[in-house]
């Protein structure tokens, strides 16, 4: 089965971009995805094809116009395909999502510019808003490259190894652990011990214990969701708060 990406943008030329090249590359050539960028200028009715308008009650920029938009979306995205539109006001993408996604028939992404999208346009489709970070972009083709990245290396035949996406970070609501690799000592610093050693058990067990290290100082956000209203007892053990 294909998974389709369909890309609603202003700039169609942007893709399928660095997404041609490596792992995406190959599985596109491969058939194992579909990339089609629809421009949303041919949708626009007036003669000078706008697209955008200036924003009701005043303020800097454009904002781009529900009645263009949305001709693109009922013209090129099929009902069974999920809709989603790139904007810093939406969800964050989350790693849980993403596989969904990529377990589905493929994706449709619809692409601001300028000050954004009119917002009736989310009223008015089914449209699930979408932001990648919390930083401000220039416009979503390159919020849509990262989301399609991230569904495409999960594809089925797309990673080399299948189980090497199961450690990974978010997987387990945890960062992953850190990797190492020859030369064994780089300037003056060794690789762990234990990773030498050859017993799995052990090895196991400490890139869990570095993973937690590493989310709970890095991403407590993370680690407050990943033990789940639990408190760490002095001992390491979890137990439950207020018990
Ligand atoms: N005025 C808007 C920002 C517009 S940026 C605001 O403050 O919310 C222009 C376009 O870039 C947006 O319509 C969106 O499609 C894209 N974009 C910017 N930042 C993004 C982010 N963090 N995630 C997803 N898309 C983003």
């Amino acid at each position: 089965m294909t998974f389709a990406a369909k890309i609603l943008t202003l700039y169609p030329e942007m893709f399928p971009g660095p997404l041609g090249i490596s792992l995406a590359g190959r599985a596109l050539a491969e058939g194992k995805w579909s990339c089609d960028a629809v421009q949303i200028r041919d949708f626009a009715t007036d003669k000078h094809r706008s697209v955008d308008d200036t924003p009701a009650g005043g303020g800097a920029g454009m904002v781009m116009r529900a009645d263009v938009l949305a001709a693109a979306i009922d013209a090129s995205v099929p009902e069974n395909m999920p809709l989603l539109a790139m904007t810093p006001r939406g969800k964050p993408l989350t790693q849980a999502r993403v596989r969904d996604l990529a377990a589905g028939p493929g994706v449709a992404i619809l692409c601001g510019r300028f000050e954004g999208i009119d917002e009736r346009l989310f009223e008015g489709r089914r449209i699930e808003p979408v932001s990648i970070g919390d930083y401000v972009l220039s416009g979503g083709e390159i919020g849509a490259l990262v989301l399609l990245d991230a569904c495409v290396r999960l594809l089925p035949g797309v990673m080399g190894a299948p189980s090497s996406g199961d450690e990974e970070s978010f997987e387990s609501g945890l960062l992953e652990y850190p990797h190492y690799t020859r030369p064994q000592i780089w300037e003056g610093r060794t690789i762990p011990e234990v990773l030498r050693s050859g017993d799995h058990a052990k090895i196991a067990g400490w890139r869990k214990t570095q993973a937690e290290i590493d989310t709970r100082s890095r991403r407590p956000d993370l680690w407050d969701r990943h033990i789940g209203g639990r408190v760490q007892s002095p001992s390491g053990a979890r137990q439950k708060k207020e018990e």
